[in-house]
């Protein structure tokens, strides 16, 4: 039987961590009693008493281990560090603390792999019901634009729950890059996916960390990471315009014709400018993130 090693990221999540412990505990032991399996708890960084929790768990459970950040890094590098400190071989699976990611799927899942069709199960939601209307709205506008402008194909409301072989898995572990689209990568690497569909499921207990602002620049890493296009937009731009300003030579020029201009010159250099500020953070070669406290043994 193939083990099956979990990721669970956690940010302020004492609410949740004990139950999506017991979730995948009662599953795997009700349906998939003979898989030897493990938890890796990421503690982004809590400021609450989610690491209290974790450290219990540890102690009274040897299946679960856990890695804790010096301060809160966002749930891209919590994914890699469970990603590249996951030492046992076998299937990965990443899932939400809030059972936003119903481990009922896990079953499924495991059985999918387990057929060797297939070399990672994804899954989408079905709906985005339950989710405020402007947020659908633009994460739909989101996927729209990204299918059109980058190399990858993305399905709308795709979420990070999966399950891979460890050879996705080290695929993705080998892409090196510093600002990481986690749901463009998994498509990236390739590999055979079967997608499965569920029905959006509300947070246990908790709130959610994101806020408009955070999901805008969440889009503005996706966009950067997987496209070079908005980079040659700003020269067909300026093509349109001066064949614009060509034609209205011997008309008056309005200082509105001014403002839209400048505007457009600032917004170009705002497109150059953040393709630049990506290549300084990849230059860097920072780490993603810094573990503090941990309870595996290397
Ligand atoms: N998370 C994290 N670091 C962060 C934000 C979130 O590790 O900076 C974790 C969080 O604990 C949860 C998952 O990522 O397990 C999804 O977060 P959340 O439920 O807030 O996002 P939403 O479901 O609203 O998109
Ligand atoms: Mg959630």
């Amino acid at each position: 039987m193939t083990k099956l090693n979990f990721i669970v990221p956690c940010y302020n999540e004492e609410e949740t961590v004990d139950i999506i412990y017991k979730n995948i505990k009662e599953v795997m032991k009700k349906q998939l009693p003979d898989v030897p399996y493990s938890l890796l708890l990421v503690d982004d960084g809590s400021r609450d008493k989610t690491m209290e929790k974790i450290r219990k768990l540890a102690g009274k459970d040897k299946n679960v281990r856990y890695i804790s950040f010096s301060r809160n890094f966002g749930k891209e590098a919590a994914m890699i560090a469970g990603l590249q400190n996951i030492t046992d071989d076998g299937y990965v699976s990443i899932l939400d603390a809030d059972m936003q990611d119903p481990p009922a799927l896990i079953p499924q899942m495991y059985k999918i792999l387990e057929k060797g069709e297939y070399d990672c199960v994804c899954t989408k939601r079905a709906t985005r019901e339950g989710e405020p209307k402007i947020r659908s709205l633009f994460a739909r506008m989101f996927y729209a634009l990204m299918n059109k402008i980058s190399m990858i194909r993305m399905e709308s409301g795709s979420r990070d729950f999966l399950m891979m072989t460890s050879q996705v898995k080290d695929a993705i572990v080998s892409a090196g890059e510093y600002v990481r689209f986690f749901k463009g990568l998994f498509v990236w690497v390739g590999f055979k996916r079967k997608w499965l569909e569920y029905d959006n499921i509300n947070r246990v207990a908790g709130e959610t960390k994101w806020s408009f602002w955070s999901l805008t620049k969440y889009a503005l890493v996706a966009v950067s990471s997987f496209t070079v296009q908005p980079l040659i937009w700003p020269f067909f731009l300026g093509a349109l315009i001066g064949f614009i300003g060509l034609c209205t030579l011997f008309a008056d020029v309005t200082i509105a014709l001014i403002l839209i201009l400048s505007g457009v010159q600032l917004c170009c250099m705002g497109v150059f400018g953040y393709y630049l500020a990506t290549m300084f953070l990849e230059t860097k070669k920072r780490p993603n993130y810094l573990i503090k406290e941990t309870n595996i043994e290397k």
